[in-house]
């Protein structure tokens, strides 16, 4: 017997409160994630969930236009030859990065003055060398002020960051940016559910303020991850069955699937510095790693860094770049779990060759002896 229903749909009205109060007058979980704002044409995302939309940003005005592709094959078969990717965030760089291999000729438009601002310039460095090698375009501190569509091809206006303005003629445009919290258009707006900003506010254990309403994933805010949504919706499933649970992660790892990859769990160090926590750093680059050289993946600048408490070398964080490392992040998200310090992680017997070793010996740079590079 199904014990429960599901309203999927979009936001058109499918879903409406009260059709879910009928069906379900105990329990009940919101999980409508993110929409993107289809009003302004620099603030389209038009990239949402596993679709990858594109489209020519002059004709954004409503969902109708947005072309769809659905998998990978019609990716292919729709390889434009001139692709500007609006908003060099992790998102426009791993569709950009993938398009780039594809063929495609590939410019960003960001307004910020670094790509992937969420993290440090050590950590985007490697990333900024793969663009140039593979000849695509940065523009930083740009801002894209609008687009015509001609025939074909679509002409995007943006501005430099010294003001000065420009064009760029492409065959579609890819907007990455203007996520935001679906929250709008559904019924939410007659709930006696309390905001926190853009989100809905929930406690510790994904309860909305209204009783037995509970919300999970995008739409209670960062990290906007899919396990983070997952982990929150097998909890508030074990809470309705009667379980004790909260959600109390140290951290929640994140990867960037660009070329090279990049993960991050817990504070950098510049964060920890701003919490007033002194800091031991220690790096191991992938040059050093066996593994690494051997599939080719020693060159692209990775490394592996930890952040540890300098007063009981607890690790605070953990980030890595580079080609594959998207396979360490559960090692690293174990180990910021489970509270390990250097020393754990040093003498903890990695196995050779992989590129977990680089985790170890990060560790053991932290504590002063590296075994394979020199201090
Ligand atoms: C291009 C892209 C790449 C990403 N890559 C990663 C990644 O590599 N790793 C990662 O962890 N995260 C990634 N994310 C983020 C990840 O997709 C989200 O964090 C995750 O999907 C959030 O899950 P959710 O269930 O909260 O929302 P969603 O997955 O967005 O699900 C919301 C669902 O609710 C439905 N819905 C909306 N309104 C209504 C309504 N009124 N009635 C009924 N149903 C409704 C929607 O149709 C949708 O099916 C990526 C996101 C994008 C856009």
């Amino acid at each position: 017997m199904t014990n429960y229903d599901v309203f999927n749909g979009d936001t058109d009205g499918i879903f409406a409160w009260h059709q879910l109060r009928l069906a379900h007058p105990r329990d009940a979980i919101i999980v409508t994630g993110v929409k993107r704002d289809v009003n302004l044409v620099a603030r389209v995302n038009a990239v949402e969930g596993d679709l990858v939309t594109i489209m020519d940003i002059s004709h954004a005005k409503n969902r109708k236009d947005v072309q769809r592709i659905l998998d990978s094959g019609a990716i292919v078969e729709d390889v434009p030859n001139k692709l500007v990717v609006i908003g060099a965030g992790y998102i426009g760089l791993e569709l950009g990065i993938a398009y780039r291999k594809l063929g495609s000729e590939v410019i960003f438009i960001e307004a910020l003055d670094q790509i992937l601002p969420i993290y440090d310039s050590e950590m985007t460095r490697p990333i900024t060398m793969w663009l140039r090698k593979h000849k695509v375009t940065v523009n930083l501190g740009a801002k894209a002020k609008g687009a015509t569509t001609k025939g074909k091809v679509t002409t995007v206006e943006y501005t430099d960051s010294s003001g000065k303005d420009h064009k760029i003629k492409a065959d579609k445009v890819l907007v990455t940016v203007g996520r935001k919290p679906n929250t709008q258009g559904w019924g939410l707006e007659k709930m006696a559910v309390d905001m926190e900003g853009p989100f809905v506010k929930v406690d510790n254990q994904c309860r909305t303020s209204m009783k037995n309403v509970w919300a999970i994933g995008d739409i209670v805010g960062e990290p906007m991850l899919a396990h983070k949504a997952s982990a929150q919706g097998e909890m508030v499933a074990e809470i309705i069955a009667g379980h004790k649970r909260a959600f109390d992660p140290v951290s929640i790892a994140a990867v960037c699937f660009t070329d090279p990859e990049i993960v991050g769990v817990g504070l950098t160090p510049d964060e920890a510095k701003d919490e007033g926590i002194e800091t031991i750093i220690g790096k191991f680059p992938f040059a050093a790693s066996g593994r690494a050289l051997a599939m080719d993946a020693g060159s692209d600048g990775g490394f592996v860094r930890i952040t540890a408490r300098a007063d009981n070398q607890v690790i605070v964080g953990i980030h890595a770049v580079g080609s594959h490392v998207s396979e360490l992040s559960g090692e690293f998200a174990l180990a910021i779990e489970m509270g390990a310090r250097l020393d754990d992680i040093a003498g903890t017997i990695h196995v050779h060759p992989t590129l977990t070793e680089a985790f170890a010996e990060s560790a053991l740079a932290g504590l002063g002896h590296a075994i394979h590079i020199s201090k």
